[in-house]
């Protein structure tokens, strides 16, 4: 809409965001690259922003508040990953690069941000029954599980059917290196630039080829062009942030049982009367989630120690 002479305004979607620069998918579906028009504002991927474009340049204005936020911890800093995130892949494969603590962390900041979220199971052409021990756990929890193979073309629907309804606008996709997701982003995305890191036959782990949160323009017939955000470079997510009473209710399995335990303020450590740890004990709560607990919590009281 022209305001005053020479200048427009629009609205869109952050697409990425560097030192100087930002990319956004406007309101028209077109990519545009412009400036901040202040220093101290603060964006992060799939932020939605105000712009104006005078003699050619586009300067944004305005930051709107955001929902659905995903946040992550790194090096004593708390970094919003991504904003308005409709739905979360948290991606895991079969194989040597399955590691649930690295599932559990990314639940957990997907839950943090009250992001609907699902388990994508890449490498199903490894043996999908071989995790099923693992998956049924969050079956359990709700999570719907989508087993696929991305080399083989598999189960890739089940990701598309939900990139495809109406409620979702930006979808986000996080995983450990090597699990295959830039395989499942170049499938999504035709052309994505996103490198396939080659599996280094010593360990077993994908090599990381990129850095930033970035947006891919995912297209559907006749509707404007929807957001898959990468983060690429992130192995893990570093949840020192979090509070520990939050995280407790974060594991279905332990708010489930809240206010059983003898002492209220039970954190499931050492506490006699402690339900939790017994429930580990007779097998009903997964030792490895509850490992997924412990290590989470040390982190977080490692960060309030420093
Ligand atoms: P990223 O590090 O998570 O981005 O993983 P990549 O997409 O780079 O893939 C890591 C390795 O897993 C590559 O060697 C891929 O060829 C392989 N890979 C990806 N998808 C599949 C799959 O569905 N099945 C099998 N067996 N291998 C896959």
């Amino acid at each position: 809409m022209a305001d005053r002479i020479g200048t427009e305004e629009g609205s869109g979607s952050v697409l990425e965001v560097s030192r100087r620069y930002v990319t956004v998918l406007n309101a028209d579906g077109e990519v545009v690259t412009g400036t901040l028009s202040s220093r101290t504002m603060q964006l992060a991927t799939g932020d939605r922003v105000s712009f104006e474009t005078r003699s050619g340049q586009v300067f944004v204005t305005k930051v709107h508040e955001a929902s659905r936020r995903l946040f992550r911890s790194y090096r004593g800093a708390v970094r919003c990953m991504g904003a308005n995130i409709d739905h979360l892949f948290v991606i895991t494969a079969v194989g040597e690069t399955l590691n649930p603590l690295a599932i559990d962390r990314m639940i957990i900041a997907g839950r943090m941000g009250a992001i609907p979220l699902s388990l994508v199971v890449n490498k199903q052409d490894l043996g999908f029954e071989h995790v099923t021990f693992i998956t049924s756990v969050y079956e359990r929890m709700g999570i719907p599980v989508l087993p696929v193979s991305a080399k083989a073309e598999q189960g890739l629907d089940q990701l598309t059917s939900i990139l495809d309804s109406d409620s979702c606008a930006t979808v986000a996709l996080c995983g450990v290196s090597g699990v295959g997701k830039s395989t499942i982003l170049n499938k999504l995305v035709p052309g994505a630039k996103a490198k396939i890191g080659e599996l280094s036959e010593r360990t077993g782990q994908g090599k990381q080829t990129t850095t930033q949160p970035r947006g891919f323009l995912y297209r559907v017939q006749d509707k404007s062009p929807k957001v898959i955000i990468d983060f690429p470079g992130v192995g893990y997510f570093g949840l020192s942030h979090v509070d520990p009473i939050a995280l407790m209710d974060a594991f279905d399995e332990m708010r489930s049982v809240k206010g059983q335990c003898r002492f209220l303020d039970c954190r499931h450590l050492q506490e006699p009367g402690c339900v939790v740890r017994d429930q580990v004990e007779s097998g009903e709560i997964a030792g490895w989630r509850y490992q997924s607990y412990l290590q989470i919590l040390q982190e977080i009281e490692d960060a309030k120690a420093y």
